[in-house]
């Protein structure tokens, strides 16, 4: 019988991930042992704010920029160019994997602040990763352009999570939250994904499905439920974080105190154009203001901009962004405990 387990819950209550029948632990732990088990024990001891290392645990790349949709918790689309789509230069790419082979990284997410697949070499940077050793290569998409060729390609390169957002069960859910989005043809491209998988006969690239709580589907998490979860690997359920430029209610003014963050422990974020973000969030523009990924990541790591804000996350007086993050992205509703 399968069992969805809670695997990992964002300390605000932001997002809970479901992993069915274990099974990236399993995977990944079969694959590379002690290796992997060791980058879970990391992981786990710098979500309580301990040593950060002297690398990040992944780095999570904008390869390029830009999105084809103008969902409504997203500020890409109502920013000046916010949807052109501008390539990272190679030589910055391959420069961040060397680092990355040198340091052993154990993973990096394709897709920060951008839609991914825009960038016709992702099979290509995909493979380039791999190459490098990382262990887990995430992919977060739309799904829009994930073609049968694309899946294929994604799964030969040595993808081994790819994350699509649905936040539907439905086209009305859909259309209302994910405008310029076709369901159909998302629908369709994640069932051609699943048929290319089992025709050659692979396990990964493992799915990950996730579900945005928004106004616009209330209603449509238990269809998606029963409908999408039985098809998917991991689950995401996750509450929006608002950002100004969103079509969001905004939050209540952020109350003071401490933030439980601490991806600036774990993440490191580079966009297309060398810009370094110290999380995966909207909120985290800026907040690195000189250091850029031209110096390299390892240095970006160790910079004051970097240890300065570690150390302002961890007392009374975190950097009003950061607090903005925390309060924008709670749960207003409780997300499901335990299994699903
Ligand atoms: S903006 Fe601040 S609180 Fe939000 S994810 Fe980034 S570092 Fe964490």
């Amino acid at each position: 019988m399968t069992s969805r387990t809670l695997v990992h819950r964002d300390p605000g209550g932001q997002s809970a991930l479901y992993e069915t029948d274990l099974r990236y632990t399993g995977l990944l732990e079969g694959r590379h042992g002690e290796r992997f088990r060791e980058y879970r024990r990391l992981w786990r001891e710098r979500s309580e704010g301990g040593d950060p290392g002297d690398f990040p645990l992944s780095l999570d790349l904008a390869t390029s920029s830009g999105c084809q949709l103008s969902c409504v918790m997203c500020p890409l689309p109502r920013r000046p160019g916010g949807r052109r789509r501008r390539l990272m230069d190679i030589a910055l790419f391959r420069s961040l994997m060397d680092e990355a082979r040198e340091r052993l990284l154990p993973a990096v997410t394709f897709g920060l602040g951008s839609e991914p697949l825009l960038d016709r070499r992702i099979p290509a940077l995909v493979a380039a990763a791999a190459a490098a050793g990382v262990m887990d290569i995430r992919l977060g998409t739309n799904g829009q352009a994930l073609t049968p060729e694309i899946s294929l390609a994604l799964a030969d390169a040595g993808l081994t999570r790819l994350e699509v957002s649905l936040d539907a069960a439905g086209p009305e859910g859909y259309a209302a939250a994910r405008p310029g989005g076709d369901w159909g043809l998302l629908a369709r491209n994640v069932e051609g994904f699943l048929a290319v998988r089992a025709k050659k006969g692979l396990v990964t690239p493992l799915l990950r499905l996730s579900f945005l709580r928004l106004p616009a589907n209330a209603g449509e998490l238990p269809a998606f439920l029963s409908t999408w979860a039985p098809r998917a690997d991991m689950i995401s359920i996750q509450s929006p974080v608002w950002f100004p430029e969103s079509l969001l209610p905004a939050p209540p003014p952020a109350p003071p105190g401490p933030v439980a963050c601490r991806q600036p422990w774990q993440r490191l974020g580079v966009l297309e154009d060398g810009t370094l973000w110290p999380c995966c969030s909207w909120h985290g523009e800026g907040l690195l203001g000189g250091p850029d990924a031209l110096g390299g990541a390892a240095a970006a790591w160790a910079s004051p901009a970097m240890t300065g804000l570690r150390r302002a996350l961890a007392s009374d007086a975190p950097p009003a962004r950061c607090s903005l993050c925390a309060s924008a992205g709670k749960a207003a509703e409780a997300l499901p405990e335990g299994g699903l």
